[in-house]
């Protein structure tokens, strides 16, 4: 019998639902294999009761003769962002430690009563902030893929690492992220899988442990564009407990596939070939030179598709990132004030301390350096005499760059452009470096500050043999349109790799 941890999500559920195989034969195979992963620390916590539980309730839906729900049979990683109730989420942080939600999450609930399991908890970077996986409290999660003849561990991306790591690996046929500000896509890119970002307010927030509320949106990683088709169906949708939740139906995104992009237009925009001078900035030169051939391989399959390919231009992208580094901490200082020490998690309360005292140790000893350098800048640049200088300043630019996207949609339909400007680098070799980390969502920032949706598909293999991934971004509302550049990339793509077993 096949190894049925080698199937994807669309592969299993069609299994299950003609009795190839059960859904308990399916859930056993992925638990044994999640818990043989140790190395990767992909997971923080393993749930092998909930994925049975929900196989066992769809082998008897068939048995009985029912109607089998979309992800009846289909076990999933859950990122550690999302609150489980009775599992323990924690969001990376120490601060969490011992947080068991009363509740479950909007994202995770649907999921459940669309039929899927919980193989556990994924670890990720602590409270979503990061780029690889490096500020979780416990523990880099690691790539599975290796530069060849080297183990020197590389980074999964992140922040959504635990989930990009485990679908690469195998672990898991689906995971869900989150994605601020390139944490579905960049990791996706690294791992040469697929994951995509709905628009801002498809997917409820209610439940997700909030990071930078205006930008934070949940979407599906998966091995390809299909699979995460049928996950974000099950994800998205109205959600009254969420004020910027889109009352809107949600689209049969699987039934609309389609690789031909005849009558689409698509758009490259001139400000994301990056040079690597004049900013000032330090990039990877040689990884932008990779990542530029499978650009350019990207625009051919488009073109082979029936697109035809446009050039249009953003001209505020240079200012996305800094913009992002301000709004993304500003939100976070705020959120991230309920960790006091109250109410949930973490509790230090040195001898004879008061309660001023017991919050500043709690935050102190609670949250890692990361997760307290953008609380810094963020009250800084929410502080009364720097509000105009940075904040409003920030906003006005967040405005300009959405106007540009708007004005690219008068000549285009959808746009493709690198996902990240290099492929995976080592654990370690940015750590130190806090804007040589921001520089990898050089490319995913934007369309996050203008709520769009978008996607990572893989692109290729670099130099190296590591995975490069290309992304596309579409109109407010276009999942459909990005799904089916997505896959038109994918029929041509080619991409077969899958990392060397060595875990
Ligand atoms: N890497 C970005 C950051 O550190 C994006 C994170 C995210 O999308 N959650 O903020």
């Amino acid at each position: 019998m096949t190894d049925l941890t080698e199937l994807g999500v669309a592969a299993i559920r069609d299994g299950v639902r003609s009795g190839a195989f059960s859904a308990v034969e399916v859930a056993d195979a992925f638990v044994v294999k999640v818990a043989k992963a140790k190395h990767l620390n992909a997971f923080l916590v393993e749930t092998p009761d909930h994925a049975l539980a929900a196989a066992r309730a769809a082998d008897a839906a068939r048995a009985g003769g029912q109607t089998l729900k979309p992800l009846a049979g289909v076990p999933i990683g859950m990122k550690d962002l999302f609150c489980t109730k009775g599992v323990a989420t924690t969001a990376a942080s120490h601060i969490l430690e011992g947080f068991v939600p009363t509740y479950e999450s909007t994202i995770s609930q649907k999921l459940w009563d669309a039929g899927a399991g919980m193989l556990g908890k994924l670890n990720m970077d602590q409270f979503a902030m990061g780029s690889s996986n490096e500020t979780s409290a416990f523990g880099n999660v690691i790539s599975p893929w290796r530069r060849p003849g080297s183990d020197a561990p590389l980074a999964p991306g992140g922040s959504s690492g635990g989930s990009s790591s485990a679908v690469a690996a195998g672990l898991c046929p689906g995971a869900t992220g989150t994605d601020t500000g390139g944490s579905i896509r960049q990791p996706a890119a690294f791992t040469g899988i697929s994951g995509i970002k709905p628009t801002y307010g498809r997917c409820s927030r209610w439940g997700t442990i909030a990071f930078a509320s205006s930008l934070d949106q949940a979407g599906p990683m998966a091995r390809d564009v299909r699979d995460c088709a049928i996950l974000l169906e099950a994800m998205a949708g109205f959600d009254a407990k969420d004020a910027t939740s889109l009352q809107l139906d949600v689209p049969r995104w699987e039934q609309g596939l389609s690789g031909d992009l005849r009558g689409v237009r698509v758009g490259i925009p001139r400000e994301y070939r990056f040079e690597g001078s004049g900013d000032g900035l330090n990039y990877d030169l040689e990884g932008l030179a990779s990542i530029g051939a499978t650009w350019k391989a990207g625009i051919d399959w488009l073109r082979d598709a029936g697109a035809e390919i446009v050039e249009v231009s953003l001209p505020h992208t240079k200012y996305a990132l800094p913009a992002y580094y301000i709004i993304a901490p500003a939100e976070a200082s705020s959120n991230l004030a309920r960790y006091d020490g109250v109410r949930y998690g973490l509790r230090d309360l040195p001898e004879g301390a008061g309660l001023q005292d017991m919050y500043a140790a709690t935050r102190a000893a609670g949250f890692g350096p990361e997760v307290k350098r953008r609380i810094m800048i963020g009250t800084y640049v929410l502080s009364a005499g720097f509000y105009d200088a940075y904040y409003t300043q920030a906003q006005k630019v967040r405005t300009l760059i959405a106007r540009d996207f708007e004005r690219a949609w008068e000549t285009c339909d959808v746009l493709l452009t690198p996902t990240a400007p290099s492929a995976a680098f080592a654990l370690g070799e940015k750590s130190a470096d806090p804007i040589a980390m921001y520089l990898n969502d050089v490319f995913t920032v934007p369309s996050s500050l203008a709520g769009l949706p978008a996607m990572s598909v893989p692109g290729g293999l670099d130099k190296q043999g590591l995975p490069l991934g290309l992304q596309i971004i579409g109109k407010p509302l276009d999942e459909q349109g990005v799904l089916n550049a997505g896959l038109a990339i994918e029929q041509r793509a080619g991409f077969v790799a899958r990392p060397q077993a060595w875990w």
